[in-house]
């Protein structure tokens, strides 16, 4: 009867419950074992210019080699890294691996690269953030103007007064500030004025649409737009076609990121395609 049925239904959302608890357990227990086994990577995919074609910075993108499952995308871990605090120190090693990486590659003879970390929420929270920051570009060697870090809006409208007070210590510094999917999250359009930003990077998703969905072109044409009124740098992520790439030249955005361009990528890779570059003439 009822109240049976009711207790059967109960039974199976507790186990089904106690299932998702003890994988998100052991996750978390897999995330901490990854922090000190070392089991991250970063991978690095290039943004480029429109106006000249050249590459003039890299995105760091996090990866997670987990000894039985492979690789893990941050899609999958980032949420609870987040949740359970772990981003903090993962965000350090982040940082720490990425700005040494472009110092070497400063070594190497490449061209002075921007570099772009994601930062989520609890990082940005991080009062102790922009010295962090510092004394880590510092250890590397690195001029603060070389680091860009990217945030999404959802990060900016939580606590606007905040944020803003972050973002003023991170300009400050030298710092440069981009607003990762942009258009996606709760935008408005109050805080771009109000803030110290200098980016705006155009969510994949209305890229995508560009070639066969007219709305996403207008989005994608209004953004460009917007960015440029505000005096903001914009790029648009996830391009993958040469209609999509030559739309936002015509359209006149500064930057691009895709798979058309470049995926993300290992470091010695990233090394060798530019050393076949600068081999090839013209
Ligand atoms: P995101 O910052 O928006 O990064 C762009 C994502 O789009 C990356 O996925 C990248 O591999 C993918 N992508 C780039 N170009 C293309 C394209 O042309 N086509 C398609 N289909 N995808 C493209 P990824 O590496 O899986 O990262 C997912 C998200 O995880 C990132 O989104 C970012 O929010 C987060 N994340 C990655 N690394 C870190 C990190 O070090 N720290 C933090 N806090 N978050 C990170
Ligand atoms: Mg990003
Ligand atoms: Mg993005
Ligand atoms: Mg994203």
């Amino acid at each position: 009867e009822a109240k049976n049925l009711g207790g059967h239904t109960y039974r199976f959302y507790t186990q089904e419950l106690n299932s998702l608890a003890r994988e998100q357990l052991e996750l978390e227990q897999a995330l901490r074992a990854a922090i000190r086994q070392q089991e991250f990577e970063l991978h690095y995919q290039p943004q480029t210019g429109l106006n000249r074609g050249d590459t003039v910075g890299v995105e760091a993108l996090i990866r997670w080699h987990h000894p039985e499952r492979g690789m893990v995308s941050p899609g999958d871990f980032i949420p609870l890294a987040e949740k359970t605090g772990l981003i903090v120190p993962i965000g350090d090693w982040v940082l720490r691996t990425a700005t040494r990486q472009l110092a070497e590659w400063d070594r190497l003879g490449l061209p002075p690269l921007r570099l772009a970390i994601n930062l989520s929420a609890r990082q940005f929270a991080d009062p102790e953030l922009p010295e962090r920051i510092l004394e880590t570009l510092q250890a590397a060697g690195l001029a603060p103007e070389r680091l860009e870090v990217e945030i999404t809006e959802s990060v900016l409208v939580e606590d606007i007064d905040a944020a803003a007070a972050m973002l003023q210590r991170l300009v400050h510094l030298g710092v440069s500030v981009a607003i990762d999917d942009f258009g996606t999250g709760q935008s408005s359009l109050r805080y771009l004025r109000r803030l110290p930003l200098t980016t705006l990077k155009i969510d994949r998703e209305f890229t995508w649409g560009i070639g066969n969905d007219p709305d996403d072109e207008a989005i994608t044409r209004a953004i460009i737009g917007l960015a440029k009124t505000l005096k903001l740098r914009v790029l648009a992520e996830g391009v993958e076609t040469e209609q999509q790439h030559a739309f936002l030249r015509e359209m006149g955005c500064d930057e691009v990121q895709g798979f058309l361009l470049g995926r993300p990528m290992p470091a010695t890779q990233l090394e060798h395609e530019w050393q076949k570059r600068a081999r090839t003439p013209g």
